[in-house]
């Protein structure tokens, strides 16, 4: 097991550290989790206006800038010790099997960011890949063998969002081997929790479950629509988790330029997230299967053997217990949208 460290053990308190796609989830996430460990120089950018952002921490250099241009990017990390590329345009299902050439456009941002950090001298760089990036061969069957870090190749990923990861990480694995860069490659399962999308196409399964008994519930409705057979099998990583175990990977000298997952390996179906949801409602609903509706692969699930070697750790919230606080957020922001007050989605 290597020695586990954190930014908090390898940087100085005014390091300046920058974190793209910050108006998002999970990067807003992190911004907000090194600006309470006391870090004092973060820059966050986004290429949505501030209004938009998830989460706007105050005290953070908070910037919009496109950053699939390359001048954005030089702009952005001047300065940099440590650069985290969470930008990415993405979302649930619905979004990257409809949109497949916006997926693959996100390309521009980590050719631009890695080489902008390579050139202004930063120490480390960290690149969000995805468990989209496996070979989808192998996910056909919701009784599904986990996925191990060697299952990537021969490759087979996701159209789209996964050819762009995968190619991303080569970029990463190179700029190590050829000019020494440190960088660091995180495969995300599902990842949710409060402060996500949960509305308007982009939005991931457990956040559009549970929108839709709330919805159901508040109008009186006895049915809701549930995309493929349920019988589809994920796992679903809380936030906190998340946020954590980037900052594990990217201090991790054992993993350097290396993709190691970063997921629960906790297997649940959808139907099974839906009886979860509607005992946090206390309803019981009809479920109409929409077979033609964009389900993904059949399972997919994290093998978590490399990360615990490694690390010692694994993301380990319980789904209930991420998925209950994620419900009551998400319930917030429906009451607050009703009442005509300002939401994340
Ligand atoms: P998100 O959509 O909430 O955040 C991504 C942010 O990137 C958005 O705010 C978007 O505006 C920004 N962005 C897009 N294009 C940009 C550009 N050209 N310049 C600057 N900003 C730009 O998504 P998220 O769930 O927070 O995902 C963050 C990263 O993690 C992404 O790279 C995503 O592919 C990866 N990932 C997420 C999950 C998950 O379950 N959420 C799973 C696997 C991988």
């Amino acid at each position: 097991m290597s020695e586990n460290k954190k930014a908090i053990d390898t940087l100085n308190k005014d390091d300046l550290i920058v974190i793209s796609g910050a108006g998002g989830f999970i990067a807003g996430a992190l911004t907000r989790y090194f600006h309470e460990q006391g870090f004092k120089r973060i820059r966050a950018i986004d290429k949505k206006p501030l209004e938009d952002w998830y989460q706007l921490i105050p005290g953070v250099e908070s910037l919009t800038l496109d950053l699939s241009q390359r001048d954005n990017c030089q702009r952005a990390v001047e300065g940099a010790v440590e650069v985290y590329n969470l930008a990415a345009d993405m979302g649930g299902m619905g979004f990257i099997s409809n949109f497949r050439v916006e997926c693959l456009r996100s390309i521009l941002i980590n050719t631009h960011m890695i080489e902008a950090a390579y050139q202004s001298g930063a120490e480390r760089y960290f690149f969000s890949s995805s468990a989209c990036a496996y070979n989808t061969e192998l996910q056909q069957d919701p009784n599904v063998r986990a996925l191990k870090e060697t299952d990537a190749y021969p490759a087979f990923p996701e159209r789209g969002y996964g050819w762009e990861k995968l190619m991303s990480e080569i970029f990463c694995q190179e700029y190590w081997a050829e000019r020494k860069l440190k960088t660091a490659i995180a495969r995300f399962h599902n990842c949710y929790g409060p402060h996500g999308t949960w509305d308007g196409g982009r939005e991931k399964a457990p956040a559009a479950l549970c929108r839709k008994v709330i919805a159901a519930k508040d109008a009186g409705k006895t049915e809701i629509e549930i995309w493929g057979d349920g019988g589809q099998t994920r796992s679903f990583m809380y936030i906190d988790d998340c946020v954590r175990g980037i900052d594990l990977i990217m201090h991790c000298e054992d993993l350097i330029a290396t993709p190691i997952n970063l997921g629960s390996s906790e297997l649940v179906s959808i139907n099974e997230l839906v009886d979860m949801i509607e005992d946090f409602a206390d309803v019981k609903l009809e479920r109409k299967y929409k077979l033609d509706a964009p389900r993904g692969v059949a399972g997919r699930n994290s093998d978590n053997t490399m990360i615990n070697n490694i690390l010692g750790w694994e993301p380990d919230t319980p789904l209930k217990e991420g998925m209950k606080k994620t419900y009551t957020w998400i319930e917030s922001q429906f009451q607050d949208r009703k009442a005509g007050k300002k939401t994340v989605s």
